[in-house]
């Protein structure tokens, strides 16, 4: 199967819904959305809207808005013997929300409150449902930030990236999501309510379960409340950009970093198909200051001696380096996680591997033989910092064709650069998760007794498969 594919959603309520949806009637405190037209948005993800097509009404959907609603409406479905898909903010890239009308999507869209923050703990206790964006415009005030920074903060949860363990820009520095989460509250697929972790920094009493919920794409439990890591805003902070000749001598150029002291919060990669891409669809002249661009951020102390060793180093190797002002950065930094200027004119394939960040070079070193080969374009970004890329491959729609049917060399190029990044000695995905659409790859990379492990994993906590069931592994 291909990398962005997902099976189609049915999307016909069962007898077994509407026998749970009768059960939650007697909660009034529960709100519930029966299938519907309204309720189209939860049958899919971002990445997923290929679901929409012919349905005329969504899944089931609960939006409890305390743990223990959770616990009812998951005792209930279970009781009925109907699986669950729970939903944080619907903008993952895998298929993970994907829902079908035999299922009952629990969103956490109402469990959006912050506990509690503490700044001498450098921690904060939050519901799911509470948007990235939130928790930082919250915890401001005592001067802390979340470090988690995937390019959709302003729109998903807390309880999504934990379920994803979402990557982002600042993980360079601060680490993935994983990094940042010291406890869960966590549903059972049979209502019981587990506390794992712990709200010190250090704990290694028994087996890891947090770090094992974190990433599990919801088919272990539902997270109800996490205690989060908080760290002290920095001092300072400041975009640097570094313009080169080619994508190569960009892509090189990251090991001139690595060999510097300077470890900056951010490196982020733009190559010379993206910043075309931009300059076509915004107001901005990128590719007349170089062809390719590593768009970088240093923070916290000594801003200015990182400054000098990072131009040393970027110059030595031909970047030409400036410190942009404040209101430039702010301006470079939108236009990066704003997107790649695709519009519907545009068949695309989207792309999430990661390598060892020593051998980025080498994966955009093969994009042209990709191109050649396939009759496509790529284009990638990078979160380069920690080597995860996301390719994008297009091709114009010619006129006349339909623009829902892209050809099989589009997902036939995307999948050719999941197998280099395994032979580079990278992975499927590096950040968006397995959910439905890279199930068959995932299984390039996990051997069979580590698939099995996993499998057993979820019999464990799951038997009957009433969680999430048919995601990630
Ligand atoms: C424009 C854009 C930019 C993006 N940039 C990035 C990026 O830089 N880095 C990155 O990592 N991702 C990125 N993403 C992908 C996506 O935003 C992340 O995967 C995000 O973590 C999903 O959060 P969500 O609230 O939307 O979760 P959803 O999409 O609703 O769910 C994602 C998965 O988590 C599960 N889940 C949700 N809530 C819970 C819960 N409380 N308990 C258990 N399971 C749960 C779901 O079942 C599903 O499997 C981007 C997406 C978009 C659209």
């Amino acid at each position: 199967m291909s990398a962005t594919t997902a099976p189609l959603a049915e999307a016909r309520p069962t007898t077994a819904v509407q026998a749970v949806l009768a059960d939650l009637e007697r909660f009034p405190e529960i709100e519930v959305r029966h299938p519907s037209e309204h309720t189209l948005d939860y049958l899919h993800d971002a990445a997923t809207r290929g679901a929409r097509a012919g349905a005329t009404a969504g899944p089931a959907v609960a939006l409890p808005s305390t743990a223990e609603q959770v616990q009812r409406i998951v005792r209930i479905a279970a009781a009925h013997g109907v699986a669950i898909v729970p939903r944080g903010a619907g903008t993952g890239l895998s298929g993970g929300a994907l829902a079908t009308g035999g299922q009952l999507v629990v969103s956490t869209e109402r469990l959006d409150r912050i506990m509690e923050v503490s700044p001498l703990d450098e921690v904060a206790v939050v519901e799911p449902g509470v948007l990235n964006a939130a928790l930082n415009a919250h915890v401001a005030q005592w001067g802390l930030f979340y470090a988690p920074d995937p390019a959709s903060y302003e729109i998903s949860t807390i309880g999504g990236n934990i379920a994803t363990n979402a990557g982002g820009l600042r993980c360079a520095k601060y680490g993935v999501t994983r990094e940042s989460i010291l406890a869960l509250d966590v549903v059972l697929p049979d209502g019981e309510l587990i506390s794992i972790g712990h709200r010190s920094i250090k704990g290694v009493t028994g087996l890891d379960l947090v770090s094992l919920f974190v990433g599990s794409e919801g088919i272990l439990g539902i997270v109800v409340r996490a205690t989060v890591r908080l760290r002290p805003i920095p001092v300072a902070r400041r975009t640097v950009t570094a313009f080169f000749d080619s994508t190569e001598a960009g892509a090189s150029a990251l090991a001139a970093i690595t060999r510097s002291p300077v470890r900056p919060a951010v490196i982020e990669f733009l190559d010379e198909r993206t910043l075309v891409n931009i300059d076509l669809h915004r107001t901005t002249a990128l590719r007349a200051r170089g062809a390719s661009l590593l768009l970088i951020e240093l923070d916290g102390y000594g801003i200015d001696e990182q400054f000098a060793d990072l131009r040393d180093a970027l110059e030595a190797v031909g970047g030409t380096v400036t410190a942009e002002g404040a209101d430039d950065g702010d301006e470079l930094w939108a236009l990066r996680r704003g997107g790649r200027g695709l519009d519907d004119k545009t068949w695309f394939a989207g792309g999430d591997i990661a390598v060892p960040k020593s051998r980025i070079p080498e994966i955009y070193a093969a994009l042209p033989g990709l191109e050649a080969r396939f009759g496509v374009e790529i284009g990638s970004v990078a979160h380069a910092g920690d080597g995860n890329l996301h390719p994008i491959v297009t091709k114009p729609i010619p006129p006349g064709a339909d623009p829902a049917s892209p050809p099989a060399e589009l997902h036939e190029a995307a999948d050719e650069l999941v197998r280099l990044a395994l032979a580079l000695g990278g992975t499927v995905s590096g950040e968006h998760g397995i959910g439905t659409v890279k199930r068959e790859l995932a299984a390039l990379e996990l051997s069979p007794r580590s698939r099995d492990a996993q499998l057993a994993v979820k019999a464990a906590f799951d038997p009957f498969e009433l969680l999430n069931p048919g995601k990630a592994l």
